[in-house]
């Protein structure tokens, strides 16, 4: 229980501008890919400037995340739950994250976790099988993505490695060290 490996987790990101949300949904999907998710999707939209990024990091520095972009998020949803997963929706307006996490990292099925940018509409509140609050205040996307997956893996996603990586980090007190494999 707790392993990343455990069930397919998959970000679908709702809402993006690309004339100013380029920086922070990459920084969604990074937090994704870091975090142990294995699918990043990108509701309504194509930005190829998001998709190029994530693409990039993936070849250097290792992973298999599944990368799609443009499908309409609702239909994503519905078709999501048809075919056995859960929706978990994270807003501020949820029900709070230590109430319910235990239940959701027990279900072996399938989880899409949806953020918002702006307003998320009300679809994606009654559609979800959870609506989680990480805390009751306004804060961030990629903050409420990194501490669900954090909470959901139990902080294991902190240790994942990935065998494809061209380049590693080798931990060092102060300075960067960046080691090529291969
Ligand atoms: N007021 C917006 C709304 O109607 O949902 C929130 C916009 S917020 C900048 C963007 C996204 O960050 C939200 O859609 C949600 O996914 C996430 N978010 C922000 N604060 C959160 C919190 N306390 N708990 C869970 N998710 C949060």
């Amino acid at each position: 229980m707790g392993n990343p490996e455990d069930a397919e987790v998959y970000v679908l990101r709702l809402g993006h501008r690309p004339e100013r949300d380029k920086r922070i949904t990459t920084h969604v999907a990074l937090v994704a890919r870091a975090f142990g998710a294995h699918g990043f999707v990108l509701a309504d939209v194509c930005d190829e400037h998001v998709m190029e990024s994530i693409g990039k990091v993936l070849e250097r520095w290792g992973g298999k995340m599944y990368l799609e972009c443009g499908v309409p998020g609702r239909r994503y949803v519905r078709e999501w739950k048809r075919r056995g997963g859960i929706a978990v929706h994270l807003t501020m307006y949820g029900l709070h994250v230590d109430d319910v996490i235990d239940e959701i990292r027990e279900t072996a099925k399938p989880k899409l976790v949806i953020v918002g940018a702006e307003k998320v509409p009300r679809f994606f509140y009654e559609e979800a099988d959870y609506n989680v609050a990480i805390g009751h205040q306004p804060h961030s996307e990629v903050a409420a993505l990194a501490i669900f997956l954090d909470r959901l893996y139990m902080g294991m996603e902190l240790h994942l490695s990935f065998p494809d990586a061209k380049v590693v980090v080798e931990p060092s007190a102060r300075g960067k060290k960046v080691v090529k494999r291969g």
